[in-house]
């Protein structure tokens, strides 16, 4: 990509839950920063609460883009969000679209994850394994935040139940009646284009054996917890990515929903071990392009 193919806008990348900018060296989006930078592209890779609502954490990306926009000059930002970052993106984008050009979801579970629906119903917050589940996330968030170095705001709230209820199909879809910009009518259908002045796009993977558990997959644990996880699915049983389900992930314009890679691999992860023949930084390339195409 040459500069003359970088987008008008910034390009604010927010991570899922347990997402962080970097621990000590190692970022969250493997790779993906510099390859978007080499192409010209003015990137942010910011931090929101890694346990919390997607309302909290909505608030606090509409605080980190106005430090932005007042930074750059720029009248305006592309939100790029991962898992959760996407639903992140959207309540930001709902509340202000005078800030946000784009909103585009990367694996993000915009009607739900059939995994948070599992553990909803067999860790419930209230009973003994709901409590230990609770407390593990809170423990690998303190040693997170331990090791984080790529944050350098104030301490950010945490609440483990707001964060659950945020991803499960109940509450994902309390969150789609306030904010339902950018989502497909009919199950499965491509969502609006373009919504208060705010362009939405998506994409996602699917778990393919033969693909996605081959290369340097094999090497990967997250590939084997995807798969893992992938066996709490219903609904869309076979075609989700471990994490968050092949329709579920629509919002806006579909640019693609059966990539193969895994929840982890879409953002390059783990130390960009992916399945064969998985090209995640090619897609958030191209979208850069796309972006600047379309004037954002
Ligand atoms: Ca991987």
């Amino acid at each position: 990509m040459s500069q003359g193919s970088a987008p008008r806008y910034p390009m604010v990348l927010v991570p899922g839950m347990l997402g962080f900018i970097h621990l000590v060296l190692y970022p969250y989006w493997y790779g993906i920063v510099e390859a978007l930078r080499r192409g010209g592209a003015v990137v942010f890779a910011v931090q929101v609460s890694p346990l919390n609502s997607n309302e909290v954490r909505g608030e606090q990306l509409l605080a980190r883009i106005e430090e932005i926009l007042r930074e750059t000059g720029a009248d305006k930002v592309n939100l790029i969000g991962h898992s959760q970052g996407s639903l992140t993106a959207r309540y930001a984008a709902a509340k202000r679209p005078d800030l946000v050009a784009s909103v585009t979801s990367v694996a993000g579970p915009n009607h739900g994850s059939e995994l948070a629906d599992y553990l909803h119903r067999h860790y419930a917050h209230d009973s003994l394994k709901g409590r230990l589940l609770s407390g593990l996330l809170r423990v690998i968030n303190a040693l997170m935040c331990l090791l984080d170095t790529g944050y350098h705001g104030p301490k950010l709230p945490v609440d483990v139940h707001g964060s659950h209820h945020s991803l499960t199909t109940e509450g994902v879809a309390l969150f789609n009646q306030r904010y339902p910009q950018g989502l497909p009518e009919t199950w499965g259908g491509h969502g609006p284009e373009e919504v208060n002045g705010v362009r939405y796009y998506s994409w996602s993977g699917t778990l393919q054996p033969g693909k996605t558990d081959r290369g340097r997959n094999l090497f990967d644990g997250t590939n084997r917890s995807c798969r893992l996880f992938a066996k709490t699915f219903v609904r869309e049983a076979g075609h989700c990515d471990g994490m968050v389900g092949r329709y579920s992930s629509h919002l806006g314009t579909v640019i693609g929903d059966d990539f193969p890679l895994d929840h982890f691999d879409i953002v390059n992860q783990s130390l960009g071990l992916v399945g064969k023949g998985a090209e995640p930084i090619r897609l958030f390339l191209e979208h850069a392009a796309r972006l600047k195409a379309a004037g954002l």
